[in-house]
């Protein structure tokens, strides 16, 4: 059980959680004990020091982490992330996360993730290229493109990814393109890999509103978190003709009952790496409009639906009763802790998990991996074609068996992944 503080910490861990969301699947699915219990515990865990020159000369060792949670379905797949919070527990959840993702998403990997304990805001480009480069120095035994394949998460990008690809190929000697996703177009990187997960999300949302007669032209948003995910997501839904009313970033956010004008936020947050101030500045958006929200006010706002795009553990027992809004599409990953989910569904808010609505990420992710064993490089709109059809499928097979078991959608995505993961784990065997 989940007890929480008021600070709105769990303090039992977060692999303890959101394994716990498994438990409620368990009673729809019918999987072997054998499977059950390799699926409790994370395969294989690596921790690792990363010791980096400054540029003032000094030394600094950094603390990173590789964690694969289960490849009976594939090579381990999963981001990186650079965060000052990063931690074994919270690397093992997300390689939790990622392994009924691709598993839901029908992709032949199986979970994995990784991280670095920084803030990288505070490190030089040159600083971050030496962190990002010792990180594969220090893990490069660990993964591969048939073993782990690293991609995008918090606070990294393709920059990075392309200094990753580049570090291991120079190990082994051999330009290894498919290690990493996520990558630079000109680095082997797939097209429209930028926008993914905010495609797979907007894909996931046009599917399942028209279910509750949600017209676009009628739906009020708030979006928390203004990165590559939510603030393009923020935009697909504007060009839709939704109302985005409310966007946030790590230091606070902005609320226009009439609605935002989301692209010149965006680049607004472009030129300023903020959102801070940008309705006292010289912009096309009156002043007296706008008014400051703060993150925490972002989610308790009186609007239909609400995207929690940002970190984990935003939606708390500590909060969850003041939430108004009747739909909520996860974007991060493990936004709603277990005990606010027991709270939202007794309040009636219908909650489309992480593992389905965020998937459109890993799913061009494994295009991008495909691309590169193959050689062969697809369109924009063959990219496009695929995430759509991809996410629509699995979205509307999720709905089936959430009706049909009369369950959440997030018990129902679990049941689908555990069904398929099930069945790959009794396939392959004990070896006993
Ligand atoms: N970091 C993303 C996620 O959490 C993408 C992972 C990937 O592409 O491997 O889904």
């Amino acid at each position: 059980m989940t007890i929480e503080l008021a600070t709105n910490k769990p303090i039992v861990s977060l692999l303890a959680d959101a394994s716990s969301r498994l438990e409620e699947a368990l009673k729809y699915v019918t999987v072997s004990e054998d499977a059950l219990c390799r699926l409790k515990s994370p395969k294989a865990s690596l921790s690792v020091s990363i010791p980096v020159r400054m540029d003032n000369g000094s030394l600094r060792v950094f603390q990173g982490y590789r964690v694969r949670y289960d490849d009976t379905r594939g090579p381990g797949k999963g981001g990186v992330r650079f965060h000052p919070n990063v931690s074994l527990d919270e690397v093992q959840s997300l390689a939790f996360w990622m392994t009924f993702k691709c598993a839901l998403l029908n992709l032949p990997f199986g979970g994995a993730k990784g991280g670095v304990t920084l803030n990288p805001k505070e490190l030089s480009r040159h600083e971050l290229e030496r962190l990002s480069r010792g990180y594969i120095d220090a893990i490069a035994d660990f993964i591969g493109p048939d073993i782990d394949i690293l991609a995008p998460d918090v606070y990294t990008n393709s920059m990075i990814m392309g200094w990753m690809m580049d570090q291991y190929s120079i190990i082994k000697r051999q330009v290894c393109p498919a290690v990493v996703t996520g990558k630079p177009l000109m680095m082997g990187g797939s097209q429209g890999r930028e926008s993914a997960t905010a495609l797979g999300a907007f894909y996931s949302i046009q599917t399942i509103l028209p279910k509750f007669d949600q017209v676009p032209s009628n739906t009020t948003v708030a979006v928390q978190g203004f990165g590559n995910v939510g603030g393009i997501l923020a935009e697909l839904l504007a060009k839709a003709g939704y109302k985005v009313v409310a966007v946030s970033d790590s230091q606070g956010g902005m609320y226009r009952q009439k609605g935002l004008d989301i692209p010149t936020i965006r680049r607004y947050k472009e030129d300023h790496q903020s959102l801070t101030n940008f309705y006292c500045q010289d912009t096309v958006c009156s002043i007296d409009e706008h008014a400051a929200i703060t993150n925490e006010e972002l989610l308790t706002l009186n609007v239909d639906v609400l995207i929690p795009a940002a970190l984990e553990n935003q939606i708390t027992a500590a909060n969850a009763e003041q939430i108004q809004a009747k739909y909520i599409f996860e974007v991060a990953n493990g936004p709603t802790t277990s005990a606010a989910d027991q709270i939202l569904a007794q309040k009636g808010i219908q909650v489309f998990p992480d593992i389905l609505v965020n998937a459109g990420g890993v799913t061009v992710s494994y295009f991008e991996w495909v691309q590169n064993r193959s050689g062969l490089y697809w369109s924009a709109t063959e990219v496009q074609e695929r995430l759509k059809e991809k996410m629509i499928e699995e979205t509307e097979a999720t709905w089936q068996i959430c009706q049909e078991l009369g369950t959440s959608m997030r018990t129902a995505a679990y049941v689908h992944a555990i069904n398929r993961l099930g069945e790959a784990l009794d396939a392959k065997g004990t070896r006993d």
